[in-house]
């Protein structure tokens, strides 16, 4: 049997990048997805090219910042595929890199905002929905947050984005005992991506900005290549694939978790 069959996902960001890739895998393995994200455009390219692979997936609006859209994406997730047993925590921004000192309190509040905030929204609504759709000793359900290797070690120039990741790691860890205490079988992990080649990887890449000091695009990609003992970026698929085992009943014993999935980059 398929890894996912009969459960019903909800992956925010993706119309690009991990979410886009997180969505296909989830849906290749059987689960109705609801791709949600603001990008209108890419989010029903992802969700027609599903169903071109004879999945089942539908878009959604969604500004995953608004709980009146998580309100409303919950209930879509419910009134069209019958439930709801994953929530992926994905859809984030990379802010401009600088130092404390020159950072207004709008550029941290924003930060904050899309990258924390929104992911307490996914929690909130996706514990108190999934708990109707899953028992002890029944199907299980699970909510995947999506940190990053910064939620795990600093980074001279990026405090709103450590805080905001590092927030996430712990966000996670409170939901996973609530859950457990709460006799919810919901798991609540986290996972944490060294550099990506993806869209928001590209825009870091051409900023060219690390540390206080300002390269080219190519010296960038090399250096950050080189942080990576594996020798190279990581690709979509495989932070997909480590969201899809913790999404799947193969991972059952597993909540509170971080995944760190980098490329040796904290090793
Ligand atoms: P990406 O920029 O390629 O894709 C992010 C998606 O999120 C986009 O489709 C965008 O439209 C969507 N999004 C952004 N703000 C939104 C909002 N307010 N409401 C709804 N959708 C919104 O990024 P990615 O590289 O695929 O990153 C995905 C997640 O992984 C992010 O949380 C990111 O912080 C994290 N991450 C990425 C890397 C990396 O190297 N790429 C590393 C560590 C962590």
């Amino acid at each position: 049997m398929a890894r996912m069959q009969g459960k019903v996902a909800i992956v925010t960001g993706a119309a690009k990048g991990i979410g886009a890739a997180t969505a296909k895998a989830l849906a290749r393995e059987g689960a109705k997805v609801v791709c949600s994200d603001f990008d209108a455009e890419n989010g029903q390219v992802v969700a027609d090219e599903i169903a071109g692979e004879g999945g089942t997936a539908t878009f959604f609006r969604h500004d995953v910042t608004d709980e009146a859209q998580w309100e409303a994406v919950v209930k879509l997730a419910e009134e069209k595929f019958g439930g709801l047993h994953v929530v992926v925590n994905n859809a984030g921004i990379a802010p401009e890199a600088g130092p404390i000192e020159e950072k207004t309190l709008a550029d941290w509040r924003h930060t904050i905002e899309v990258d924390l905030d929104s992911v307490f929204l996914g929690c909130k609504h996706g514990i108190r929905t999934i708990k109707k759709y899953t028992s002890k000793g029944g199907a299980g359900g699970a909510i995947v947050n999506i940190s990053s290797i910064l939620g795990l070690v600093g980074q001279s120039g990026a405090s709103d984005y450590n805080a905001a990741k590092g927030g996430v790691r712990l966000l996670t860890k409170s939901a996973a005992l609530e859950c457990a205490d709460a006799g919810y079988n919901i798991r609540v992990n986290s996972v944490h991506p060294g550099y990506i080649d993806t869209p928001m990887v590209k825009n870091v890449i051409n900023r060219g900005v690390m540390g206080g000091a300002t390269v080219g695009a190519n010296e960038m990609r090399e250096m950050l290549i080189m942080q990576h003992p594996i020798g190279r970026l990581g690709i979509a698929e495989e932070i997909a694939n480590a969201i899809l085992f913790l999404s799947s009943d193969e991972s059952t014993f597993m909540t509170g978790s971080e995944v760190v999935v980098d490329g040796g980059y904290t090793t």
